[in-house]
């Protein structure tokens, strides 16, 4: 795999200071990194604490696996892999971390500009992944991370796969299963494609525009899934947007080819009439 990976960091140029938050294997830290070239960087830096345990250290490295090689401004750029003892996973860092924690900190200061622009962003993360063939299967708002009020980056592929895993359309190893951000064939046929990200994108405009909420409340994955079955959905949150809302109905077709495809929800938000991109970013 150390030949897999594009920078195999010696340990020593690492420097581990505040825990960001904690992962499914492990802490989040900030870190300085001194380059080869020697200057130096602000890095995260993901620790896998129970080395011993087989599977742990599967998942982690599945997860730097489909981080090697993807390089866009809307995806969180994995700098590389340290071991010694512990192994370590080099991220690009998102100094202002989770969205998710973010919009509910900053509810009364974020506007549907600001959420627009987020969307658009991870829709241009997704629209990259899925022509790289790759499937994230847990988009949601607390896997997006931001480097910035005018950053947003898709983060956390955990759960993600190539599509030509062969895992990939049998049921899942037991581990949590985000059901509530999953598509019909993928609760009922544990079948994961970009169309079923497309739906969890669905989801995580919901969470954003809901200024954080959970979906469907308190609510059991079950009951979740009985409404979505009987054709029922999230509904509209208060202010945001019927276009906006629109777009989320589009992507709960239960049918994956009634769904837009990343390219059309990148489009649709590019769309003068529904947002002018152009002007904000600049
Ligand atoms: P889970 O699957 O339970 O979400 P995980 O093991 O995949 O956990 P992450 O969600 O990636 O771990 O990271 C945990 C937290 O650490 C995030 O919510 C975020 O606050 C912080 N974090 C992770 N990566 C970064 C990063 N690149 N920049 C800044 N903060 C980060």
């Amino acid at each position: 795999l150390e030949k897999n990976v594009e920078e195999f960091i010696p340990r020593e140029n690492l420097i581990l200071r505040d825990v960001l938050g904690e992962g499914e294997f492990g802490s989040v830290y900030k870190a300085i990194y001194q380059t080869k070239e020697g200057y130096e960087e602000e890095v995260a830096v993901k620790t896998l604490h129970d080395q011993n345990r087989t599977k742990n250290k599967d998942q982690f490295l599945k997860e730097v696996k489909v981080m090697v090689g993807l390089n866009h401004h809307c995806i969180v750029r994995l700098i590389g892999l340290s071991s010694g003892p512990e192994l370590l996973m080099v991220q690009e860092l998102a100094p202002l971390g989770s969205m998710l924690v973010y919009i509910l900190k900053h509810q009364n200061n974020i506007s549907v500009s600001d959420l627009k622009l987020w969307a658009w962003q991870i829709a241009c993360g997704m629209q990259y992944l899925a022509k790289q063939k790759r499937v994230h299967r847990d988009l949601a708002a607390r896997n997006i991370l931001l480097a910035s009020r005018n950053q947003a980056k898709v983060s956390d592929f955990g759960l993600s796969r190539r599509c030509d895993d062969r895992d990939y359309y049998t049921a899942s190893q037991g581990g949590r299963w985000p059901i509530k951000w999953y598509a019909p064939e993928s609760y009922n046929l544990a079948r994961f494609t970009s169309a079923s990200d497309v739906w969890s994108y669905g989801v995580t405009l919901w969470e954003m525009f809901s200024y954080g909420q959970q979906p469907y409340g308190e609510m059991r994955g079950q009951d979740a899934i009985d409404l979505v079955e009987k054709g029922e959905r999230l509904e509209r949150p208060d202010n945001c947007p019927i276009e906006v809302y629109q777009t989320m109905e589009r992507c709960w077709h239960y049918h994956e080819r009634d769904r837009p495809t990343f390219d059309q929800l990148v489009e649709t938000f590019t769309d003068t009439t529904y947002i002018n991109v152009h002007e904000l970013v600049t």
